[in-house]
């Protein structure tokens, strides 16, 4: 968010800036759902129930059925101001001051926040380069304590573009079992946008016995270019959904009714629009990978979703990297703000002439750091 700020401010001042920041899709919301809010716009529209409309959570429970062939009940799911919003409503429903939640980094900056306003304490993982970013059951292992409320898992990960194949994830199921108390949160905001078919399986798909641990949120923000409707939801067993549904009628009642009769549009109108903007995005990955690979002062791991480029600095530290770079004329974040330092990363979630100006700008930079 600063480094977006600055580069306004940048280009407010009349400088040319490629911005690489931005962790949403450029696209335009599905045009029927659209439609939709217009016409739902002119109605009445008065509260809803806390955890959504019963069309939203009805289009959710079928949409998760076609896509990862699992069922949930209607009691099963929650709907909130985004995945955001499900995610703390679940923090603050179940976690007392000195809970731990284990977090692997590089993780998506709203976790250890959310944990720490809980009163709770986030146990941060490191994942290396080498391991693709993926948490082992060795490290997993390791971190857990009988204080562990929470495990979070997050594929396709926000920043890295780590998935987890289905072995990777029985792995840490495994581990898992034994610790019984740990719930685990499987942030699946991305799943639309991974470019390995076979990759990508949800923990609660692998490991079925867990499914009354399991908290599965995904929404409407990045499979279909909606981030500012702010519809998201949660699947997860009864009790932790009533806790959700709780937090949720007390501090916001509901999110935008408009915004819910949107969201079970695109969830049930054509779903050909996330094939072709995945293939975009693959598209786009490749071409800022070729540039980037052009460097020996980067070690890129190809992203195997998400829309993030997260390379490895051979020089420099990546806040004074990323403040060089912004004075060269392109916006990245440095991985210190995902709890990587010594990474940038970068959004392909901008056309390719762009993505290709910005990862040129980078390039040329860090041969002029390094010279
Ligand atoms: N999880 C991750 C990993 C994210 O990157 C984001 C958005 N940046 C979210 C959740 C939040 O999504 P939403 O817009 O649905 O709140």
């Amino acid at each position: 968010m600063e480094m977006a700020r600055r580069a306004a401010e940048y280009r407010a001042a009349g400088r040319r800036i490629i911005d690489l920041t931005l962790g949403e899709p450029d696209f335009a919301p599905p045009a029927h759902a659209v439609a939709a809010a217009q016409q739902a716009a002119v109605r009445p529209m008065v509260y809803t129930p806390a955890n959504g409309i019963p069309e939203l959570r009805r289009a959710a429970r079928r949409a998760l059925q076609r896509d990862r062939a699992l069922r949930y009940s209607d009691a099963e799911v929650a709907v909130g101001c985004g995945a955001k919003q499900v995610i703390f409503n679940a923090f603050f429903a179940t976690l007392r001051r000195g809970d731990e939640v284990i977090i692997p980094a590089p993780y998506w900056a709203s976790y250890p926040d959310m944990v720490r306003l809980c009163g709770a304490v986030p146990v941060i993982v490191p994942c290396s380069a080498e391991s693709g970013f993926r948490l082992s059951p060795d490290a997993l292992e390791a971190a857990v304590t009988e204080r562990t409320r929470w495990v979070v898992l997050n594929a396709p990960r926000n920043p890295s573009g780590a998935t987890y194949s289905h072995d990777a994830l029985a792995g840490l199921a495994e581990v898992l079992r034994c610790h019984p108390s740990a719930l685990i949160l499987s942030d699946e905001i991305y799943a639309h946008i991974r470019y390995h078919a076979k990759d990508y399986n949800s923990i609660a798909q692998v490991a079925p016995d867990l499914r009354e641990r399991i908290l599965l949120v995904d929404g409407v923000s990045k499979a279909y270019a909606m981030t500012g409707w702010r519809v998201g939801w949660g699947f997860g067993p009864t009790e932790l959904i009533r806790g959700i549904t709780a937090v949720q009628t007390h501090n916001c009642t509901q999110t935008s009714a408009v915004s819910q009769i949107a969201a079970v549009v695109a969830l049930q109108g054509p779903q050909d629009l996330l094939a072709e903007r995945r293939e975009t995005y693959r598209r786009r990955r490749d071409a800022g990978l070729a540039i980037l690979k052009r460097s020996r002062h980067l070690d890129t791991v190809e992203p195997d979703g998400a829309f993030y480029l997260f390379p490895r600095l051979a020089v420099g530290a990546d806040v004074a990297v990323a403040d060089a770079l912004l004075e060269a004329g392109c916006a990245t974040v440095p991985g210190s703000a995902f709890g990587a330092p010594g990474h940038l990363r970068l959004s392909f979630a901008t056309d390719i002439a762009t993505l290709e100006e910005g990862c040129r700008i980078i390039v040329a930079t860090l041969d002029g750091i390094s010279a």
